[in-house]
């Protein structure tokens, strides 16, 4: 009996953390959890997350139980995440999942599936288990924060109230308290996009100019009779007039003819030194110092200059030397 008691009353600290000075709530591990990644889920730094739970090292294992400080922690803890908005269902990521799939799976859209998810870190690495919203509308979820009223977010985001009642089933301005999340019909997720985009292009700093065959190589190949060369690009054979875009955002560094048998060559210039040619085009479609964000058209393909058919010889430059292009394409 005395032990039931003990049992009942640990349930209830553990349901209602939030009263005590030093909350925590409590996190069960999974298998391929890290204590970094968890870290960095919550929002509590790394060391405070070990000396709360009292470890030396950063080995977890499934099964075990790891405090997550409430004071230190932001952004939300699993166990007492808030209630999402009317409507919304929750899908948890997959192994082997991918945000398109998730997007395509419930007929949504980029702009509205990060309008509900508007902290998400990535939009191409995001961990198996993370728990992503699936809104009913496009739209954009917002976090009410201390001291802010419904009129607050009316204003700032140019809502019409009734609209904003609606989605969220509210009956009264005070029907709301901060850490509830709020559903904004038809706002655009602008900020979160601009930065994912940003993300995006760290993520994968250089795309496909074009899709196709690839033809040829980086490296030494073989021309027959003996003879040989080096090939410091890749050769993707494309229909003449295929669009080619920009692998990575940067500057024109050059658009036009080579005379080392380039044909119709563009080079764009990147941060830290990155170089990227786009040769034997049938027409450049940019000019020097112009900026191009990455996946911009550049030229159409062809067969200008030293080049046997149309295709784009795709060279990819870090620091003063061709690399292997395909060490940088997913
Ligand atoms: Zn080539």
């Amino acid at each position: 009996m005395k032990c039931r008691i003990t049992y009942v009353f640990m349930l209830l600290f553990l349901s209602f953390p939030i009263g005590f000075a030093s909350g925590y709530a409590l996190k069960k591990i999974e298998s391929g959890d890290t204590l970094g990644e968890l870290a960095s889920r919550y929002d509590v730094p790394l060391d405070v997350l070990m000396s709360f739970n009292d470890l030396d090292s950063v080995t977890i294992f499934p099964g075990q139980m790891i405090k997550i400080p409430y004071i230190q922690a932001r952004g939300g803890v699993a166990a007492f995440a808030p209630n999402p908005p009317p409507l919304f269902k929750r899908h948890t990521l997959a192994a082997g999942e991918t945000i398109s799939g998730v997007i395509q799976r419930y007929g949504l859209t980029v702009p509205s599936l990060v309008g509900a998810n508007p902290d998400l870190s990535s939009l191409d690495r995001l961990p198996v288990g993370i728990e992503l919203l699936i809104p009913p509308a496009e739209g954009l979820v917002v976090t009410l924060q201390e001291e802010e009223t419904l009129p607050d977010i009316i204003s700032r985001y140019d809502i019409d109230p009734i609209t904003l009642a609606k989605a969220n089933e509210l009956y009264s301005l005070s029907d709301v308290s901060s850490g509830m999340m709020l559903f904004l019909p038809g706002v655009k997720p602008v900020e979160s996009l601009e930065r994912l985009a940003r993300v995006r292009e760290m993520e994968n700093r250089y795309i496909w100019p074009v899709h196709g065959r690839i033809t040829s190589y980086f490296g030494r190949r073989n021309l027959g009779l003996g003879t040989s060369n080096f090939h410091r690009g890749i050769d993707i054979a494309a229909p003449y007039g295929t669009l080619v875009v920009a692998s990575r955002s940067g500057t024109v560094s050059f658009a036009g003819w080579s005379s080392q048998g380039y044909g119709k060559l563009v080079k764009i210039r990147h941060p830290g030194r990155a170089e990227t040619w786009y040769a034997h085009n049938s027409e450049i479609l940019v000019r020097p110092g112009q900026f191009i964000d990455q996946g911009e058209v550049i030229a159409r393909i062809g067969s200008t200059g030293i080049s046997t058919g149309p295709h784009l010889h795709f060279e990819v430059h870090e620091g003063n030397r061709a690399d292997d292009p395909l060490s940088f394409l997913r």
